[in-house]
């Protein structure tokens, strides 16, 4: 699948649509979901144009990646739910039921969310 330029991830990355940045770096960008499905819903996205989990693991540079991990533990500090703990989604493609084809994580916690695997 080539990247779509007119996603809304790569609008709220160009600026054309708002968001309110909880996380900034050269390579990440993380705001909160517009639909929250809990105290805390994050989503991490690469600043690059990757539409998935897949296409990030395959051509992201080892700097984008090591960027992207580092903010994980970033944002999870700065959102207080280190010592609660929390859970990172990254629904991929047709079977994952992805929406948005720029890749993107969710960290979700701030409440107890039980059991989830299919
Ligand atoms: P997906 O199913 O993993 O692709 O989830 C996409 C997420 O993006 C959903 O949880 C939406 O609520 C969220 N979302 C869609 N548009 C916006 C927006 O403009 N700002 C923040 N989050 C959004």
């Amino acid at each position: 699948m080539s990247y779509d330029p007119s996603n809304i991830f790569a609008k709220i990355l160009r600026g054309e649509i708002p968001s309110k940045p909880v996380y900034q770096s050269e390579h990440v960008l993380a705001f909160p979901d517009i639909s929250p499905r809990a105290p805390v819903h994050i989503l991490i996205i690469p600043k690059g144009a990757y539409t998935s989990a897949q296409d990030f693991s395959e051509k992201a540079s080892p700097a984008e990646k090591i960027a992207f991990i580092d903010a994980i533990g970033a944002i999870a500090a700065e959102q207080g739910v280190t010592e609660t703990g929390y859970r990172l989604i990254a629904n991929t493609g047709t079977h994952g039921h992805q929406e948005v084809p720029h890749f993107h994580l969710h960290l979700v916690g701030g409440r107890a969310l039980g059991s989830m695997l299919p």
